[in-house]
């Protein structure tokens, strides 16, 4: 993410720039556990709390799973363009506020989006220094037994995530890393390690360490 500096007294910009982070998968193939550890780990990365127009489920509440909204809501935002990101996605809409990535630019915050890949694709447009991984189940055969393996779900359903699993899955060669989930250790080191590499990045410093150095 870039920003502008915020003023003259460079002491009150961030010492770099915060690691946008977009992480899509298929449904089943581990997005959401992974996730939701790879921010344990790492406490200084936020979570972006999308916009939905689907009911919640289960546990879920509004304003920390995501923000619940009618049709109409989310119709309106779209108008205002509030959103830097928005799809359609198994018959619901999704979208990614605006407001949520200027918050985090403004404080050089790493900001984690879990979004489809319609809306990675969007993102990546809007912000090329976004970081974009792709989590793989380890076959589609594992992929089903994991879906069938998720009593919630009825076999029409199962069969139309596993459509969908193999038509999103063709986007894979659009990201910027793959992490196969095979094993949750190894691929949520893999992610942990992607995000300390990002935040290294020399363009992402705003001022150079060594520049109190200079011959
Ligand atoms: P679920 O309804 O199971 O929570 O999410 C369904 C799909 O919508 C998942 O692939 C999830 O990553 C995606 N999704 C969640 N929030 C957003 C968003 O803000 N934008 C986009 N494009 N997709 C989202």
């Amino acid at each position: 993410m870039s920003y502008e500096a915020s003023g003259p007294d460079e002491k009150s910009m961030p010492m770099r720039q915060g690691v946008l982070l977009v992480i899509s998968a298929p449904s089943g193939a581990g997005k959401t556990s992974l996730c939701q550890r790879l921010i344990e780990i790492l406490p200084e990365m936020g979570h972006s709390t999308s916009f939905t127009t689907r009911a919640p489920r289960g546990e879920e509440r509004d304003g920390v799973d995501y923000h619940f909204v009618s049709s109409e809501t989310f119709a309106l935002m779209v108008e205002a363009d509030e959103f830097v990101e928005w799809a359609e996605v198994h018959g619901n809409r999704y979208g990614t506020a605006k407001s949520t990535l200027e918050q985090a630019r403004l404080g050089g915050e790493d900001l984690l989006l879990e979004i489809d890949c319609q809306g990675a694709a969007q993102i990546k447009l809007a912000e090329p220094e976004s970081v974009s991984i792709f989590v793989l189940p380890p076959s589609l055969q594992e992929l089903e037994r994991r879906l069938r393996g998720r009593s919630t779900d009825e076999d029409a359903e199962i069969n139309r995530r596993l459509m969908n699993a193999r038509v999103e899955m063709q986007a894979v060669k659009d990201y910027d890393y793959v992490v196969v989930n095979e094993d949750f250790d190894r691929a949520l080191q893999e992610l942990v390690s992607i995000v300390v590499a990002e935040r290294l990045r020399t363009s992402r410093l705003q001022r150079l360490p060594v520049e109190d150095y200079q011959p």
